[in-house]
């Protein structure tokens, strides 16, 4: 796996420091391999490298994660960054908040699975077999080309208890278009999904009848359907398509088979739009919302790079709990060392990494939980947020007037000030005893 060959490039590197420019670069070559074997088209596999050299170069080298694992976290993030909808990782959705009926058009090659995605978006839409919303959908075929595909379409309307315009025998794309919009506006459908014509490969005479359909349909949404094995020709087509029509988004289908996930990269950075459904298969209910982390994971060949990356992040807060710990080895233990206790419980909802080691925080921890959880831990940080440097430092400078300034800054009472020194006293005190015991090393072979 490209965890396996990064190992190799880095295998000297292990804490030094931070990553150099030469070693990333080394990386960064493999990454490249690996995107062009998941079938990420080269350009985008170039400008991709690029992007995530600048941000990997001068990272500091983890302490407990191997700086191959570092750089695959890296890579990993800004995939998953890339593939999301709005480039925070999320699923992508569809747009519909126009006057109804709002339309939309899917547009693609030929046999990339338009006429089926079709029936299984207009199915999710309407409810159908179990379809979360309940939207009044109508489908379209305008496929004048191909020998019966808007039969095709009104089967699957049948199966899917979804309407389809009636079948008027030799009428052009744009003039089904008309009736369809008419139709829907008429009974009153809230969707209207058109499902064009595809051709074996990009050709004018298909643009030029796409951008007619979209004159006059005034689509919503534009959905280009692309097969997840297109591999390299990917970035052709979505270059082609995104020309000719204001694309909303991508469907990726076929992502059931032994597609690497690497057209999706392409299409995200060719189109600039989301990935909003992924097909995984030939049955109307195969389809998906789009998942970033899932498919990054596909990209970078490994199957486990998602629980490497979540590994990886819990090492750099066990890191943040060694830095701690080492200071309370030394009996060092203020209110700003509490203070980033309290903070990591607020963000874990434990006391994660650090509880296992002392537990005189677990007991600290559970006297939260029981006066009240969440807001307490807010209403203490913004106590020692009130505190001045100093105060925090050496607490029991804290004398009455302090702590009513201190109350008065963090909008509480001198109660609960003297509640929460009470706490820190505890703990520090707990600190000192596990000093005496011979240290955290010492405690952690007694506890575990
Ligand atoms: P169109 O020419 O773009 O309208 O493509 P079709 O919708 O007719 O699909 C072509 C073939 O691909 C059909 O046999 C579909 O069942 C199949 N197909 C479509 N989407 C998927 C998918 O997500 N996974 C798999 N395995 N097959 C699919
Ligand atoms: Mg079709």
């Amino acid at each position: 796996s490209l965890s396996d060959r990064l190992g190799g490039v880095f295998d000297r590197l292990r804490g030094r420091g931070s990553l150099t420019e030469a070693d990333v670069r080394a990386a960064m070559r493999e990454v490249r391999v690996a995107l062009l074997e998941a079938d990420v088209a080269l350009p985008v596999a170039r400008e991709f490298v690029d992007k995530a050299t600048e941000q990997a170069i001068g990272q500091q080298v983890l302490r407990s994660v191997t700086p191959g694992q570092q750089v695959v976290k890296i890579v990993n993030d800004a995939l998953v960054a890339m593939l999301g909808g709005d480039g925070d990782g999320s699923a992508a959705e569809l747009d519909l908040g126009v006057t109804p009926p709002a339309v939309i058009m899917m547009v693609g090659l030929q046999g990339s699975g338009k006429t089926t995605t079709t029936a299984k978006i207009a199915r999710r839409l309407s409810g159908g077999q179990g379809g979360r919303e309940r939207k009044k959908v109508l489908m379209a075929s305008l496929d004048v080309n191909r020998p019966n595909a808007q039969e095709q379409l009104a089967t699957l309307g049948t199966q899917t208890e979804v309407a389809t315009l009636p079948i008027v025998a030799g009428q052009q794309p744009v003039d089904i278009a008309r009736r369809a919009l008419q139709a829907a506006k008429l009974q009153g459908y809230d969707v209207l999904m058109l499902d064009t014509a595809g051709r074996l490969h990009v050709d004018q005479a298909l643009m030029d009848e796409m951008r007619a359909v979209a004159d006059v349909a005034r689509p919503a949404e534009i959905l280009l359907v692309v097969d997840a094995l297109t591999g390299q020709d990917a970035v052709n087509v979505a270059t082609s398509f995104s020309q000719q029509v204001p694309l909303t988004g991508v469907v990726l289908t076929r992502m059931d088979g032994d597609a690497r996930g690497g057209a999706a990269l392409s299409m995200r950075a060719v189109t600039g739009k989301p990935i909003k459904f992924a097909g995984t298969g030939e049955k109307m209910d195969a389809l998906e919302a789009f998942h970033p982390s899932r498919v990054a994971g596909r990209i970078l060949g490994m199957g486990d790079v998602v629980s490497l990356v979540e590994r990886a992040a819990e090492t750099i807060q066990q890191e943040d709990a060694e830095k701690i710990a080492a200071r309370l080895a030394k009996g060092q233990f203020d209110l700003n060392d509490l203070r980033a206790q309290l903070q990591q419980m607020r963000k874990m909802g434990g006391l994660g990494a650090l509880a296992g080691m002392l537990p005189g925080l677990k007991k600290a921890q559970s006297a939260v939980q029981q006066v009240g959880g969440d807001k307490v831990l807010i209403h203490m940080d913004a106590m020692i947020g009130s505190m001045t440097e100093k105060e925090r430092a050496k607490p029991e400078l804290l004398n009455a007037k302090r702590k009513i300034r201190v109350a008065k800054g963090s909008g509480t009472t001198v109660q609960d000030v003297n509640k929460l020194l009470k706490m820190h006293q505890e703990m520090a005190g707990a600190m000192k005893k596990i000093r005496k015991m011979g240290g955290l090393k010492g405690m952690a072979a007694m506890f575990g």
